[in-house]
Formats: structure tokens, sequence, C-alpha cells
């Protein structure tokens, strides 16, 4: 018989498929573009805060008067608590991206569960808002994964195609390969933060976004949060 393996290997293909690719539906619904093809993007950060990278961010969107959403980890959080309610004060929607920053997809309901409740508890303790979006670290995921983020009000965010930022291209390819891949209804993945380190090196990220607001608005987007959005 080859039906049983080929149907294996077809079954194992849909779940390393789930697991890995960060907007893939198998487990679960993702947001992997917001709008209706209107002419926004949504400006993402990943990792922070940081307290090198993110001040610079916040300072570029506001004089620019542009906002973005921010996937917060709440090990950085706790640590930085004054730059997470910055961050909320300027009106920029904060959101979770669990604790530890684990890479979930083999991880336990109860591990889960507990990382994603420790990484709500750290903001909310932070700044008072509760996140309304969660995004797994590295995107992979697991069925529970999206379920359980649902059962803390979060819905879990994708990304489009990546920019790669944290291998540190330099300022000028990170911002060109942003403003490439922004499209009508682009989710944009960036990182004022590193997952493990947690003085981590973001400062290119953070001079490159000036010329990405900037060029982005040449080529006649703008920018929206997850929450002006959804
Ligand atoms: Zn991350």
């Amino acid at each position: 018989m080859i039906v049983a393996p080929a149907l294996g290997a077809l079954f194992a293909g849909a779940l390393a498929h789930g697991a890995f690719y960060p907007n893939s539906p198998i487990f679960g619904r993702v947001i992997s573009k917001i709008g209706d093809d209107e002419a926004v993007v949504a400006l993402t950060f990943d990792d922070g805060p940081n307290p090198e990278a993110t001040p610079v961010i916040l300072d570029a969107l506001a004089s620019r008067g542009a906002k973005a959403s921010f996937f917060i980890l709440g090990r950085h959080a706790q640590r930085w608590p004054d730059l997470v309610r910055r961050i909320s004060d300027e009106g920029h929607a904060v959101c979770n991206h669990g604790f530890y920053h684990r890479k979930l997809h083999f991880k336990s309901p109860g591990y889960v569960r507990t990382d994603l409740q420790l990484g709500t508890e750290a903001i909310v303790g932070a700044c008072g808002a509760r996140p309304a979006f969660f995004r797994a670290p590295h995107g992979f995921r697991s069925p529970w994964v999206t379920a359980i983020a649902r059962s803390l009000g979060q819905r879990t965010v994708g990304w489009g195609r990546g920019v790669w930022d944290t291998a540190l291209p330099g300022v000028e390819v990170i911002a060109e390969r942003t403003v490439r891949v922004a499209k009508p209804g682009s989710i944009l993945l960036l990182h004022d933060g590193d997952g493990y380190d947690p003085l981590g090196d973001r400062t290119q990220t953070a001079r490159a976004v000036p010329l990405i607001i900037d060029r982005i608005r040449d080529a006649g987007l703008e920018f929206a949060t997850l929450e002006m959005a959804a």
C-alpha cells in the first residue's frame, strides 16, 4: 500500500504548514492583511520595548503623525514599563507577543496559556490597556495557540513578506525592503527589540523608520494600527 504513507506525508505536511507558516489557516484564522485593499498599511514592531530603539521609533512616528502596532514581549515590558506606557499614551496599539519568547509549536496548552497570560498581565500592568491582538514568536503555532489567544480576547496576527531587519543588513536596506513589500493592506513586520537579548541592537531599524514612513507616503499609502483596521 502506498496510500497510507502518502496520506501520512500529506498530513505531516499540513501540520508543518500550520506550525511554521505565520499566515496558515490550518491551526486557526490569522489576520494576514488589513482593510479592504484600501491604501493603508500596518507597521508592526515585535520583541520590544528596547531602551535604545523604541524611543527613537516613537519620536519618528510622533513627528510624522503616523500610528503603529507594537507586539510587546512581557519580559521586556516588566523591565521597561514606562516605554509601554508611552507607546499606549501616544495612540499606538499595544499587542501581546507572550512573555518568554519560546517557540510555541511544541509546547503544551498549559504552557501556551501561561505564556500568553503573563504577557497580557505585563502589558496591562504597565499601561492599563488590554491587548486585542497576539502574534506568536516566529509565527510558530500549534492547534491550540490561536484558540487560547482567542479565549483571552486576542486575535492572532501574521504578516506579509519578510524584511529580515533582525539580520542587521543596514539602515538603507531595511528601508528599501520595507517599502518594496508595502502594498495596500500589507502588515509589515519590523523589530524594535530582540526576543532574546533585552539590550539587543535594533538601532538600524529605528533609524530606518523615518525613511520608511516618508517613502511609503510618497507611494500614496497611509498608516493604520491593527485596531483602526479591524
Ligand atoms: Zn518575536
